[in-house]
């Protein structure tokens, strides 16, 4: 039996505003313990909370990005549960009526074709504080600077058929937060967190199986892997007759497994009900105008607007405004590059196969975007061949010196004057009779051999084009 999974993710993105959700103590990162915290956040008796606007309104930036609707009335509820990180004793949330629902975002998928994955809805909450474990001392210790963080929660639609879709789903999500600039987007520091559920059903069946909820995934191949184990071992379960059991199950990141946490029984009654310290939240067409009107430019208008103004594939176009920091990066070379295509070249092949290599984003690019500039512009103008632009390219990282510098220093710049070339070619020529006895009679092949010793005579600095030029003229 051919089988297909069924994946729904919910995932909570922290909101970079200044202050907390409920009260003004800032939500900076990395301040000493408990130094964050006031009587709202800790929960103390007889205080109230007061919603901060900044978060209604990043909440609502992301409803508009992914297409939701944005729901004139909605509320806050408490979710009850009890954990010593959360000391009201219950979270303040949203329920039935949450500021957004039905949007959608899109994938590309391997073979570049688009896919929608529904959106069922976005709420806002608050976070709890964090558990310190202390295992010499066997104790635990409790640091609230994080309650009361702004969170957003998008739940989707179980929309999604495979790890590689859900990892592209994820991207996109992450991409779209962080061009709005409402959260950091960063999973490994928990500023973006997934929990995946995941069921399979037979391929002929359209009736969902028992999903299970996968927990502890930290970073993006965590949740492609998390989630191929988890496929696989449903498929087990059911071609042996047995049955999946609804439960909550973690990633173990060393033995590369799914584990049981807790089972439904186990689960959490959350006696969900309508905070009665908090109004209504109203939203009018005009707060929604203004929003929208303040959006800035995303990933998918990017791209799109990539592949016009620069005439460039929907692949390139799709690498390059994967963050928002790449594309600014590419724009910034092209104002001063004009030759976007070799500019995506460049930046595609060259800047990401060194960041990938080293593990490392955009933002620790050891060479800037103006560095990278002058260096394709001595490219693009002929000064150099593609050849020495890479030893220039290697040696600017090493060196951390300018494209300018480097070319100067060793005496790089490109032969194209074809007199001298031309004396070059033909000492080659004068040296290599049987080469070019052969390749009279036909072994065309040699013309590589040919114009590798060119290169090999002039250090590389010959012109190609000029090289094969004159070669053809020489050798008929
Ligand atoms: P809960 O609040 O218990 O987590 P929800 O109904 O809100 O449950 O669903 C949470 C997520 O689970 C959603 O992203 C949804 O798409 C997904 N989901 C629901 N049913 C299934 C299923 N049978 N298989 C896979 N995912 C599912
Ligand atoms: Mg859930
Ligand atoms: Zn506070």
């Amino acid at each position: 039996m051919e089988f297909v999974p069924v994946i729904g993710l919910e995932v909570h993105a922290q909101l970079k505003t200044r202050t907390k959700i409920f009260c003004s103590c800032s939500t900076r990162f990395g301040a000493p313990p408990n130094t964050h915290v006031c009587p709202v956040c800790l929960g103390m008796p007889g205080v109230l909370p007061v919603l901060n606007q900044a978060v209604v309104e990043y909440a609502m930036r992301m409803a508009l990005a992914t297409d939701c609707r944005i729901a004139p009335e909605s509320r806050f509820a408490r979710k009850n549960y009890f954990y010593p990180d959360l000391p009201k004793g219950y979270q303040i949330s949203q329920y039935e009526l949450p500021i957004a629902e039905h949007g959608h975002v899109n994938i590309t998928q391997p073979d570049g074709s688009k896919k929608k994955i529904g959106i069922t809805r976005i709420h806002m909450e608050e976070d709890a504080g964090k558990l310190i474990h202390d295992p010499d001392r066997s104790i635990s210790m409790v640091d609230f600077n994080r309650t009361g963080v702004p969170l957003i929660e998008i739940v989707s639609e179980p929309d999604i058929e495979s790890p590689e879709e859900a990892g592209a789903y994820l991207r996109q999500l992450r991409s779209i937060v962080r061009y709005l600039g409402i959260s950091d987007g960063n999973m490994e520091e928990g500023s973006f967190r997934c929990d995946a559920n995941v069921s399979v059903r037979p391929k002929e069946s359209d009736k969902l199986g028992t999903r299970t909820e996968l927990k502890n995934l930290n970073s993006f191949k965590f949740v492609e892997k998390a989630l191929a184990y988890e496929i696989s071992r449903q498929i087990g379960v059911i071609s042996e007759n047995r049955e999946v059991i609804q439960e909550t199950r973690l990633w173990d990141t060393a033995k590369h497994r799914t584990f049981s946490m807790r089972s439904k029984e186990e689960a959490h009654d959350y006696r969900y009900f309508p905070d009665p310290d908090l109004v209504p939240l109203q939203i009018d067409d005009a707060w929604v105008s203004r929003i929208k009107a303040d959006l800035p430019e995303l990933p998918d208008q990017r791209k799109e607007r990539f592949m016009d103004q620069f005439e460039l594939p929907a692949y390139d176009a799709d690498v390059l405004t994967s963050s928002r920091e790449l594309a600014d990066y590419f724009e910034t070379c092209v104002r001063q590059v004009a030759n976007p295509k070799l500019v995506s070249n460049w930046v595609m092949g060259n800047l990401l196969g060194l960041l990938n290599a080293e593990g490392k984003t955009i933002e620790e690019t050891p060479i800037s975007a103006g560095q990278m500039a002058e260096l394709l512009k001595l490219l693009n103008d002929d000064v150099i061949s593609g050849k020495i632009a890479k030893t220039v390219f290697d040696e600017m990282v090493e060196s951390g010196k300018s494209a300018k510098a480097i070319v100067e220093e060793k005496g790089l710049v490109q032969v194209t004057d074809a007199s001298a070339i031309e004396a070059v070619v033909d000492a080659v020529i004068s040296g290599r009779p049987d080469e070019v006895e052969a390749y009279k009679a036909g072994k065309k092949k040699l013309m590589g051999f040919f114009v590798g010793q060119v290169m090999k005579e002039t250090q590389g600095k010959a012109n190609p084009q000029v090289v094969n030029r004159i070669l053809k003229e020489k050798l008929g």
